[in-house]
């Protein structure tokens, strides 16, 4: 991140800019739930939005000014961009992201802190850095070093994720030390890559989702996992419902949205013994499940942020 947590909390506040703003939203699924909340809070507050398929855009680099073209046009410049890419297109969409930050637009997420919290061990070194709690986590090259792994991560029973995942599919319990070895020989042998990590039982199947929009908590809620799983992700059929949040809670999702120098984002914790402990920071958090638990207009909220964060026109070609 360019600025530390405490000097971003010692800046001023912009003041929202009232002309209408040029958007676009960078989505490849225009009809998701994600997409039109957006789109809807962004028109009623006066906004023109233009969506955007991420894949579909293609780039000219090194010309007199960066160009961003799109079905045989150039696109306009926008004032802001709204990033929402998808975990299988991150590399082209940051690239993409990044063309956009070249046209001088403000992006709510920028294209440097997608990829810190997509890519899973940075995430997690960057969070362990600012001392940022998170359930201890091992990670080797070398098949040979298995047994310490494990035994590095706590003992049995650990947690066994594969880098790749996502919604939780492939993470995995392993009960006993035998298990734990079988597993991580089976995803040597694939050649994946994974983390072992320490297993956060008291959390007992749940877990906390802070929804941290530049510098506020603006909702959570607590999922938990569908009856017998340790995964309480909604899409393995667990469930969600508004909670209230301890200051512990909000002051480490904020802290750890602001090391990956994202404005918008989803910080999972699990809730044990010894306080929050960070799982994962997402960089395009969805809105459908947090909105409907907690009745809040997210979308709104995310665009006011925006408002906040772009420049009014300027005489001068840094926005002074
Ligand atoms: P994904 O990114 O695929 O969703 P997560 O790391 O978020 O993977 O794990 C999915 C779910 O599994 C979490 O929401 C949590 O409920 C559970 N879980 C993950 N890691 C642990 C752990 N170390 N201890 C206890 N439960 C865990």
């Amino acid at each position: 991140p360019v600025l530390s947590y405490d000097a971003y909390k010692g800046l001023p506040r912009r003041r929202p800019v009232k002309r209408p703003l040029r958007l676009a939203l960078l989505t490849r699924e225009a009809g998701n739930y994600s997409s039109r909340r957006l789109i809807e809070a962004a028109q009623a507050r006066g906004h023109v939005v233009e969506v955007i398929n991420t894949t579909r855009c293609y780039m000219k680099i090194g010309g007199v000014s960066p160009e961003i073209h799109l079905d045989g046009k150039v696109l306009p410049r926008f004032d802001a961009v709204i990033p929402r890419i998808g975990a299988s297109v991150t590399g082209y969409g940051m690239a993409v992201l990044r063309q956009f930050e070249a046209t001088g637009a403000y992006c709510l997420n920028s294209a440097a802190a997608i990829g810190a919290s997509r890519d899973k061990l940075l995430a997690h070194q960057l969070l362990a850095r600012a001392n940022i709690r998170m359930p201890v986590t091992t990670f080797a090259n070398s098949p040979k070093d298995t047994k310490d792994l494990i035994e590095l991560a706590g003992k049995a029973p650990v947690v066994v994720k594969l880098l790749s995942s996502t919604q939780g599919k492939g993470v995995i319990l392993a009960e006993t030390r035998k298990a734990a070895e079988t597993l991580v020989d089976a995803f040597r042998g694939l050649d994946a890559n994974f983390l072992v990590q320490q297993f956060v039982k008291e959390a007992a199947g749940s877990d906390l989702r802070c929804f941290v929009v530049g510098n506020k908590v603006v909702g959570a809620i607590k999922r938990t996992g569908a009856e017998g799983d340790f995964r309480s992700n909604l899409h393995q059929g667990g469930t969600a419902k508004s909670v209230r949040t301890t200051k512990e809670e909000r002051e480490t999702a904020k802290r750890a949205a602001r090391e990956l120098g994202l404005s918008v984002a989803g910080v999972d914790m699990l809730q044990s013994a010894e306080g929050p402990k960070v799982l994962e920071v997402n960089s395009s958090p969805g809105l459908e499940g947090i909105e409907k638990a907690t009745g809040k207009d997210l979308a709104s909220l995310i665009i006011e942020h925006l408002e906040r964060q772009v420049r009014p026109l300027s005489r001068y070609r840094d926005g002074r």
